[in-house]
């Protein structure tokens, strides 16, 4: 389960998280929308510290994530998050990609990091694609590739941040399908998105931020039918 309670984020003069309160339990799929700068990115890395926070807490399976000696590389094993950026190394393929971290990180055995990479590229549809270069890939396929390097953690919950943005529009759906796969399965995920279809088809909740506080969380078809804030509303009639 991840507890966000309380959450302030400041980036010096600049208030961006305003007492932020989410609760998200095993199996569950919570969107997260709003406009640009409303601080859905700074919530995703607040809650793996990627950026420390001012007030409130964040506790992720019973641990408090920004305490002091909280062992972050743990922690980050259980979080996986993939940006909007394929972020992989241009010069190992595929397989070398996702057998990195398992053998570095987790310590596996050449022969099993490589077993669960595969197992793991083949999960997001790219078992033929093992000993391609990241740059022979599409913009879909780089991200497929970004999930299962996540994935090869074997991580208790997904983060993903605008996970289809960067991409051509005909690459979407394979992505999303992706991360509808994973959802199906079980996954424990937060998705920040712009892709509304997802977020209605998908998600168990969707979170609407506005101005670095979140002004509306429901069910799917209370968020898109039924919205009781003004502000979500103005903002779906805008995006869709
Ligand atoms: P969103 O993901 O909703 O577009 P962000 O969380 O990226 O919004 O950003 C929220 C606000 O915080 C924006 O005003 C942004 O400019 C600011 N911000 C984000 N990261 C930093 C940073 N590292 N330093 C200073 N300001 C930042
Ligand atoms: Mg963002």
């Amino acid at each position: 389960m991840i507890e966000v309670r309380n959450l302030h984020k400041k980036f010096g003069p600049l208030h961006v998280l305003k007492g932020i309160d989410l609760t998200v339990a095993n199996g569950e799929v919570v969107s997260v929308i709003g406009a640009s700068g409303s601080g859905k990115s700074t919530l995703l890395y607040c809650i793996n510290r990627l950026e420390p926070i001012n007030e409130g807490s964040v506790v992720v399976d019973g641990v408090d994530v920004h305490a002091k000696g909280t062992d972050i590389n743990k922690l980050r094993q259980k979080l996986g998050m993939v940006f909007q950026q394929w972020n992989s190394f241009p010069h190992l393929t595929a397989l070398e990609n996702v057998a990195l971290a398992p053998k570095i990180v987790r310590g596996l055995p050449k022969k099993e990091a490589n077993e669960l990479a595969a197992a793991q590229l083949n999960h997001v549809g790219l078992g033929d694609k093992l000993t391609a270069f990241p740059s022979a890939l599409s913009g879909g396929q780089q991200q497929r590739l970004a999930i299962a390097r996540a994935l090869a953690m074997e991580p208790r919950y997904m983060l993903f941040d605008e996970a289809t943005s960067a991409l051509d529009p005909e690459l979407v759906g394979e992505v999303l399908d992706t991360m509808r796969l994973l959802a199906e399965e079980g996954m424990t995920m937060i998705c920040v998105t712009h892709e509304m279809g997802f977020a209605r088809d998908v998600s168990d909740r969707v979170a609407y931020f506005h101005d670095g506080l979140m002004e509306e969380i429901g069910p799917p078809s209370q968020i898109f039918r039924d919205a009781v804030s003004e502000n979500t509303r103005k903002f779906l009639a805008k995006v869709r």
